[in-house]
């Protein structure tokens, strides 16, 4: 049987508090995009082999649960940047806070351009412009296209890249209130004012997912994409099925 185009989103805040995981996707054909919530985003009788890691960039947020992937037998691919590979590698996985288990994954270098066959989603990697480096990636399965922006300050190379896939869906950062753009933008995020301009450059069609709510401004945050008024966009929440 052909396997569908499933998405769930594991976790989807800006840092974990109680109720709130950090970044990660499912996607069908045991597919992560991140590993935020990759160990405490599933019981344990509802998880599916892990294959293929796609990860977005070295941020403990998005890495956190890497360890835990590994030595239960499944070896997984990881996927990432060069510098995020090495950071992982390096840092999380160094012998020091937590044993040495480099050996039990695959990795597998990416770079913008890249594409990547992993049934039933084709893989495009993509640009993001955040304080080290990172990149988004689009999954593209028959019927179904959603780019996984990474995070991102506001840059229109990465808003015309997701545009040029048109993408039924977009998730995409605001992980701080309009009030504090200017830290927003040292720590390369994004804030609701964002995305109006991500609306400009996006079809008509495509759903904007908001992503990466740090939890102590949620509140604000929430009022202030409720104040766009837009019927395309909608805050995410941990563990929502957005395909399947
Ligand atoms: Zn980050
Ligand atoms: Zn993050």
């Amino acid at each position: 049987m052909k396997e569908s185009a499933r998405v769930q989103a594991l976790g989807v805040a800006g840092a974990p508090s109680p109720g709130r995981l950090t970044t990660s996707y499912l996607l069908s054909g045991g597919i992560l995009v991140d590993a935020g919530a990759a160990a405490h985003g599933l019981a344990v009788a509802d998880r599916v082999p892990v294959k293929d890691l796609l990860l977005s960039h070295a941020h403990l947020d998005h890495t956190l649960g890497v360890p835990f992937l590994l030595g239960d037998g499944a070896r997984p691919r990881i996927h990432g940047l060069k510098q995020t590979l090495d950071a992982v590698r390096d840092h999380l996985l160094d012998g020091h806070i937590w044993p040495d288990l480099s050996d039990l994954a695959e990795w597998h270098e990416v770079a913008p351009g890249a594409k990547l066959e992993m049934k039933p989603w084709e893989i495009e990697v993509g640009p993001a412009n955040h304080t080290v480096p990172c990149v988004s990636y689009l999954c593209r399965a028959p019927g179904y296209a959603i780019a996984i922006v990474g995070d991102t300050r506001f840059d229109e190379s990465v808003a015309r890249w997701v545009a040029d896939r048109d993408p039924d869906a977009c998730s995409v950062e605001a992980a701080y209130p309009d009030e504090v753009a200017a830290m927003a933008n040292r720590f390369g995020h994004q804030t609701p004012r964002d995305l109006r301009q991500w609306r400009a450059f996006l079809g008509a069609e495509c759903e904007i997912l908001v992503t990466h709510l740090k939890p102590q401004h949620e509140a604000q945050i929430r009022a202030q994409c409720a104040a766009l008024r837009d019927p395309r966009l909608r805050i995410l929440v941990d563990g929502e099925i957005l395909r399947g």
